[in-house]
């Protein structure tokens, strides 16, 4: 029981329980969780006087409980930050990577690039991250968002609603059904799924256990949805239109090759905060 410790000394202890528990990072779940759990910023821990009450001491054991069990601390909240955004998470929503907001930020600078505005469309959206950044942060663009899960469209309509960003969403399988954007698109973006079926296994349990593997899985290469998307996407694109999409490590040679056998020209690669090539960059010429 943590009842009467101060922030800083229950942080301490829940550290060592994560430690011990084998998860990744001990220190940084525990002290995300104990200043959301207070509702002050982590470098305000050591100061906070009040000690925990004894609902604050309970919640805060289930919760350093449940990341124990590997479970991400964006699932515990049920929202995660991304770029300006507070988002709300459920159970059919990808959590929003911190590599994919270099992702919306070159689909933000592209869009700079063609003097504001444009119709953007956002396939595949889950919490609404990248169309909800977009629509925010340039709200002369206008902005169209798609998902196959219905229940992560429920969280990304409340997501824009939240955020006062104008978003246009669609329950669509990719580009199906989308017959009022024909020819209409300046701007296509997205995050699709794109690891190969045979490594999802492998990746950490935060992942394998706690995201939709639907989200997740990019078929038996990992490159499914990127000829998906060029083979269907056109029918929807200006000439000239941008494309912008997100890929996993290794990949981006290989989806801007998929591009260009498809009839894209391809633009190039652009690295995450960590350097990665995270974004591949591809124009449609008609
Ligand atoms: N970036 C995710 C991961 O780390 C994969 C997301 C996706 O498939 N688009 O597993």
């Amino acid at each position: 029981m943590q009842t009467g410790l101060r922030a800083r000394d229950a942080a301490r202890r829940a550290t060592r329980e994560l430690q011990e528990a084998g998860v990744p990072e001990p220190g940084a779940s525990a002290e995300i969780l104990i200043s959301e759990l207070l509702g002050i910023r982590r470098g305000e821990i050591s100061l906070y006087e009040p000690p925990l009450d004894d609902e604050q001491a309970r919640l805060y054991e289930a919760w350093i409980e449940r990341r124990s069990n590997r479970e991400p601390v964006q699932r515990i909240l049920g929202r995660a930050y991304f770029r300006n955004l507070v988002l709300d998470l459920n159970e059919e929503t990808l959590i929003p990577r911190p590599d994919t907001e270099s992702v919306a930020g070159s689909a933000i600078e592209i869009i700079d690039r063609r003097g504001g505005g444009g119709v953007v469309l956002d396939v595949g959206t889950g919490s609404g991250a990248v169309a909800i950044s977009i629509a925010q942060e340039r709200p002369s663009a206008t902005v169209h968002a798609t998902d196959l899960s219905k229940k992560a469209l429920e969280a990304a309509e409340r997501n824009a609603g939240e955020n006062s960003a104008a978003v246009h969403f669609h329950h669509a399988d990719l580009f199906d059904g989308l017959a009022i954007l024909e020819g209409a698109v300046d701007l296509l973006v997205s995050n699709p799924p794109y690891v190969e079926a045979g490594a999802l296994e492998k990746l950490a349990p935060e992942v394998r256990d706690w995201d939709p593997r639907w989200a997740l899985d990019g078929g038996p290469d990992g490159l499914l949805f990127y000829r998906r998307i060029f083979e269907e996407a056109p029918p929807l694109l200006k000439d000239g239109a941008d494309v912008v999409l997100e890929v996993g490590d290794g990949q981006g040679e290989s989806v801007l090759d998929l591009g260009q056998d498809a009839g894209f020209v391809p633009l190039g690669l652009r690295e995450d905060l960590a350097g990665s090539p995270r974004t591949a960059l591809l124009r449609w010429d008609g």
